[in-house]
């Protein structure tokens, strides 16, 4: 039989005493926007690992342009921090968040050369443990599942078909219904980046595989959401459910 609940803890916690939900896949899998949304739902905080090499990255063009070598990407780690934010964490750099800057092309197009370097992945590693330590997280990435937090409480693979990964990533970043000439030409530029990042790009053997191709966004939500569930005691909570 399993220990009562204590009161003030209306979850089941894990040994680390804190829940961290994993959630991996290849680019435009809708990772980062499932992972905050379900981040809303739980009341946990999104941890979007993606956007610390994106602001590696960032910082090496700033530096550097497109040619920067390992000690430029290196040198500039220390100019970087993690502010928390209501639900998430968004990378600082000179006071200043770089959200757009992290989502330039020339930053998509050098990002996986940076992702390679071993000193950068420990970097982004330290940040996503800390940001994580003490309280619940859906962290999102490539390898959460199986080198950030191989004893992630509930670990979910997301894969979609490149050709739907392409239209929505379009569709998200202009506003409209991409063209076919349109989606092809991103699709390349994906299952592209999905090579570069297939070294780290691993379904975790406990993962939960859900492929959204045919799934709304508001569908995968629900799945994950659901999935979480399972670690709460709900049934024996005082009926607070989510928050947020
Ligand atoms: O998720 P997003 O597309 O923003 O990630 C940007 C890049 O960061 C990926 O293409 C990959 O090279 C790298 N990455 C990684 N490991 C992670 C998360 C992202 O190598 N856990």
């Amino acid at each position: 039989m399993s220990a009562p609940t204590p009161p003030s803890s209306p979850r089941i916690r894990s040994a680390r005493g804190s829940l961290v939900v994993a959630i991996d896949g290849p680019a435009a899998s809708g990772k980062s926007s499932t992972a905050q949304w379900v981040a809303q739902r739980l009341g946990f905080r999104h941890v979007d690992s993606g956007a610390l090499y994106r602001a590696a990255t960032a910082v090496a063009i700033a530096r550097a342009g497109e040619e920067f070598d390992e000690a430029t990407v290196l040198s500039g780690l220390d100019e970087i921090s993690l502010r928390p934010a209501q639900h998430s964490f968004m990378p600082i750099w000179k006071r200043g968040e770089m959200e757009e800057l992290i989502r330039a092309p020339e930053v998509t197009r050098n990002v996986s050369r940076v992702a390679q370097m071993e000193g950068v992945r420990k970097w982004v590693n330290v940040h996503v443990r800390e940001a994580a330590q003490g309280r619940d997280v859906v962290v999102d990435g490539r390898d959460i599942g199986t080198v950030v937090f191989p004893d992630a409480d509930l670990k979910v693979f997301l894969i979609a078909d490149p050709w739907e990964r392409a239209r929505r990533r379009l569709t998200q970043r202009h506003g409209r219904g991409p063209t076919d000439a349109e989606i092809a030409d991103e699709t390349e530029r994906l299952v592209q980046r999905d090579a570069k990042d297939a070294t780290q790009t691993v379904q975790a053997k406990d993962a939960i595989l859900i492929d959204t191709t045919y799934l709304t966004q508001a569908e995968q939500v629900e799945r994950i959401v659901s999935l979480a569930r399972v670690f709460r005691d709900d049934a024996s909570a005082d009926g607070s459910g989510e928050r947020g």
